[in-house]
């Protein structure tokens, strides 16, 4: 992966249910949104299906001004069973997720992506810093 096309976020345990300060939760979403616009996507049980509740979801996590602006700005995508159905494996891409099925990461191999997932972990209080400094070293 030598850029970044695209930014899949999964909601809980990554920016919902985390020890990292909110600060930091917001500031990698900040960052993503404003760096990438039109690129950013939800890719969580609350977006999925054809039925997208990330509002509901994050309703109270932060700001309402917040909230609604990421709901605006962060784009749906459509999946069942696997996230990785909804991934374009053809774009270099950045998947923060706290969690990664078996099943899912063969595809990823299958189609060389791997390197594409970023692993968060919700225990570490530096997890979105971490995030953050990941993606900041891509942009220069
Ligand atoms: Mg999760």
């Amino acid at each position: 992966m030598q850029k970044i096309d695209k930014i899949y976020f999964d909601i809980d345990g990554v920016i919902r249910g985390v020890a990292s300060p909110k600060e930091d939760v917001m500031a990698l979403l900040r960052f993503c949104i404003d760096n990438y616009p039109g690129a950013v996507y939800w890719l969580t049980t609350h977006c999925r299906g054809g039925e997208n509740h990330v509002y509901y979801a994050l309703k109270g996590e932060f700001p309402e001004e917040f909230v609604e602006e990421l709901c605006q700005k962060v784009l749906p995508t459509e999946w069942g069973a696997l996230k990785t159905d909804a991934i374009d494996m053809d774009s270099d891409f950045v998947w923060f997720d706290d969690n990664l099925f078996e099943a899912e990461r063969i595809v990823l191999e299958q189609n060389h992506v791997l390197d594409g997932f970023f692993k968060m972990d919700p225990r570490d209080t530096e997890m979105a810093k971490k995030a953050l400094e990941f993606l900041k070293n891509f942009s220069k």
